[in-house]
């Protein structure tokens, strides 16, 4: 279950951003995770990981929104771009086997609501 170290990093993220702030807020309240499907991510098990691992921290209770990435890729026989349906990588124009990853391996904290103090 890769979920939760995946976790554990956008959780120190979070929290690393959120000790920058100043004045120091109350709590976060809410934060976006964006992250490709290509992480095949289960979001229950990312969301159990979430709630473990924020707790005892200013980021307990808070809501997390996950905003999954489709695979897309780019055809370099034909130049066709689309999405595709891991674990095949095949060109839907063409059925070249010639894809270029273009999106979904993205993995980042997109954006965290704070209350202040
Ligand atoms: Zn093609």
């Amino acid at each position: 279950m890769h979920e939760f170290s995946i976790c554990q990093s956008l959780v120190d993220a979070a929290l690393e951003e959120f000790r920058r702030i100043e004045p120091t807020p109350e709590r976060i309240t809410r934060v976006r995770v964006v992250a490709g499907r290509l992480h095949q991510l289960v979001p229950e098990f990312l969301q159990s990981a979430y709630e473990v691992l924020t707790k005892d921290t200013p980021a307990e209770g808070s809501e997390m929104e996950l905003r999954l990435v489709p695979v897309t890729g780019r055809c370099t026989a034909c130049g066709w771009e689309g999405e595709i349906e891991p674990p095949v990588f095949q060109c839907a124009g063409c059925g070249a086997f010639a894809i270029e990853l273009c999106g979904g391996k993205e993995l980042y904290l997109d954006q965290m609501e704070i209350e202040e103090r």
